[in-house]
């Protein structure tokens, strides 16, 4: 943006953003289908979907067309002591949608809030059960769970924001998925010596995000699930990033085959329209709460809560898993991402290119002129922000055929011009602490 009398270079205090020494951000003067149009005149294919939100591709006119009606009818309405149709049915429908009784939605506002929604539900429960104690949370290697102070301490310590803030983070657990026996051992040994206080596991089932966009099987699901069962501790799916349909289920946790006791969704919640996540609790964690005391209460109740349009929005969005073949789609783009991103493998620094549903990741040693390689991509014609080292893809679940292939060339012909070995690199960022660094995710 230009500097003039009605915009301030500086008057937005940017995300992850050093501003002092960052690039200007590319501006974005309108979205559709699967293009981004910059204001020089440029269109981009999105290989982000807006951190994975936009999962029908932009403006889809089922979508816009359900907005416009409530915008209409009724924008908002506060959620304390009053209830409406858009929030009763969209609940109602991610209960039916969800497996067994996970069936107790609670709105929130973002991603994170959910994440802090669900901690308080885990914290309330035992205290309510008698085991006030139980109140910390042993989360994973490379978790990314939120940006707020209690959704930041369940991130992985050492790749993430801790180290920014220091103690005035909550001290959790943290320690590997068990994704081998030795592992496992070791989860089973720490719930084991902090089962006094633990109130739950968090958990991103299958694939971990921001936090290193790295996989796991459904069998490390599965065993996180029985340790969980066996030491009595609550099990909070964070599918935040991997709901509605991403990684070719519509959650992760069908795939899995297992029931946490409390699910947060969010980001393609309203197909990355509005902002809108939910923590999705089971009976018996409800149930705790139910009691003849006004003191057993959750008290929580964000302002913009169950926003009657982020609600419009997103049954809109349900609307069009029903009606197409979203999931589907999804699950075809692993083999056509894994297609059309293999040639990468023989450039210099590429460690691993892996695929799961609609997610698509190239690992390299290091990511060097993170700023310069961000502008090569735009200049391909594709939206990208490798972060840490991962160049990686979540388009828009129905992004056709040939707009892969595209994603996927541009990637290839910019790629092929660099080498990505730790060696080669001028500046180097050290793999070990570029996980998510500030200016990164
Ligand atoms: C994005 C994300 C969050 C945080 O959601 P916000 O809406 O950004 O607050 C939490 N957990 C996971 C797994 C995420 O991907």
């Amino acid at each position: 943006m230009p500097d003039s009398p009605t915009t301030n270079k500086n008057a937005i205090w940017r995300p992850y953003c050093q501003m002092k020494t960052a690039p200007p951000p590319l501006e974005i003067v309108s979205a559709k289908n699967f293009t981004l149009q910059t204001a020089d005149g440029r269109a981009l294919i999105d290989g982000m979907a807006s951190w994975w939100s936009v999962c029908h591709g932009y403006a889809h006119p089922h979508v816009i067309e359900s907005v416009a009606k409530q915008l209409e009818k009724m924008p908002h309405v506060m959620f304390g002591g009053i209830t409406h149709e858009p929030a009763e049915r969209l609940a109602t429908r991610l209960a039916t949608m969800l497996p067994a009784d996970l069936n107790h939605v609670f709105f929130a506002d973002s991603g994170s809030v959910a994440v802090e929604a669900a901690m308080k539900m885990a914290i309330g429960y035992w205290r309510r059960r008698g085991k006030p104690e139980r109140q910390r949370f042993l989360s994973f290697d490379h978790a990314y769970h939120g940006d707020t102070t209690g959704a930041m301490s369940l991130c992985d310590p050492d790749r993430s924001m801790h180290s920014a803030y220091g103690d005035a983070i909550l001290s959790q657990l943290h320690c590997p998925l068990p994704k081998d026996p030795e592992s496992e051992n070791l989860l089973h040994e720490m719930l084991s010596r902090h089962q006094q206080e633990v109130a739950g596991v968090f958990l991103e089932p299958l694939v971990q995000g921001a936090g290193g966009m790295r996989f796991h099987d459904a069998s490390t699901v599965q065993r996180i699930r029985r340790l969980c069962d066996e030491h009595g501790v609550l099990l909070i799916a964070d599918e935040i990033a991997t709901g509605f349909g991403r990684t070719g289920s519509m959650f992760a946790i069908d795939t899995c085959e297992i029931v946490p006791d409390i699910i947060c969704l969010g980001k393609a919640l309203t197909a990355g329209t509005m902002t809108m996540a939910v923590a999705v609790a089971r009976s018996e964690v409800f149930n705790a709460f139910w009691s003849d005391d006004v003191g057993d209460a959750l008290m929580h109740g964000p302002t913009f809560m169950a926003n009657p349009l982020a609600c419009a929005a997103a049954n809109a969005s349900l609307d069009l898993f029903e009606r197409e073949p979203q999931v589907q789609r999804a699950r075809e783009m692993q083999n056509q991402l894994q297609a059309g991103l293999s040639p990468c493998r023989t450039i210099p620094g590429v460690v691993d290119i892996r695929t799961r549903g609609a997610i698509g990741v190239i690992q390299v040693e290091t990511l060097p002129h993170l700023d310069q390689l961000r502008q090569q991509f735009v200049d391909a014609g594709v939206w990208l922000r490798p972060f840490g080292d991962c160049i990686y893809v979540t388009p828009p679940l129905n992004l056709p055929t040939p707009f892969v292939e595209n994603l996927c060339s541009a990637i290839v012909n910019v790629m092929s011009s660099k080498r990505f070995t730790t060696s080669d690199a001028q500046t180097i960022t050290p793999v070990a602490q570029a996980g998510l660094r500030p200016s990164s995710r």
